[in-house]
């Protein structure tokens, strides 16, 4: 699976539609400061269910929607699109019934949000899911916030096997243990 495209539509500075292809070879994204690029990752993030805000540098969810400028008045929603190809068949059970996945992240000022996989709802931890069985998603280690590394340098042991777990694909089973011990 490989992600190709990522929309967004009122999430942030990006008020208007932006459609960014993810093409093969695609190595950085450059520009002036404030222009966007962590937007960019954390557009990428929110869309495979990230739910804390602080990692959206927010203090609520609804900070993701664009908030106006001086010209430009605010929005009411926020939707993030983000499209896997899917032509090898590696989607994980359940989503593997089409070449291509779409996956939908829509939040709503005093709705919260509300998520699709290929136009069918789903809940946020069936999307949760979906990445960490794909070895990827909100917490993946190969998306790397400031600070980090010095947040993982200083890192207890157990905090430290997490993202161990979490690169190796098994963090899903963990979940899914816990909500089976819980029932
Ligand atoms: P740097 O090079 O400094 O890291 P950057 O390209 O990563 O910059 P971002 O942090 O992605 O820039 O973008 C910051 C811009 O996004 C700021 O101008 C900020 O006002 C704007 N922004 C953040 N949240 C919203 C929002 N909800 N509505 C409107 N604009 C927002
Ligand atoms: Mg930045």
């Amino acid at each position: 699976m490989r992600f190709t495209r990522l929309r967004l539509n009122g999430f942030k500075s990006f008020v208007d539609p932006t459609d960014l292809v993810i093409a093969d070879g695609l190595t950085g994204v450059v520009g002036p400061n404030g222009c966007g690029k962590s937007n960019l990752l954390e557009a990428l993030r929110w869309v495979m269910g990230e739910n804390r805000a602080s990692a959206m540098r927010g203090g609520g969810m609804e900070d993701v929607i664009f908030a106006g400028t001086a010209t430009r008045s605010a929005r009411h929603y926020a939707e993030v699109v983000l499209t896997l190809d899917n032509a090898d068949r590696r989607a994980p059970a359940g989503f593997n019934d089409a070449d291509a996945l779409e996956i939908v992240r829509r939040i709503t000022r005093d709705a919260g949000s509300a998520y699709k996989v290929n136009t069918r709802d789903v809940r946020a931890r069936d999307v949760q899911m979906l990445f960490a069985d794909a070895s990827t998603g909100a917490h993946s280690p190969a998306l790397v916030r400031q600070g980090q590394i010095s947040e993982l340098i200083n890192a207890k042991p157990k905090a430290r096997r997490r993202i161990l777990e979490e690169a190796a694909g098994i963090s899903g089973l963990y979940q899914r243990r816990h909500e089976a011990e819980l029932r």
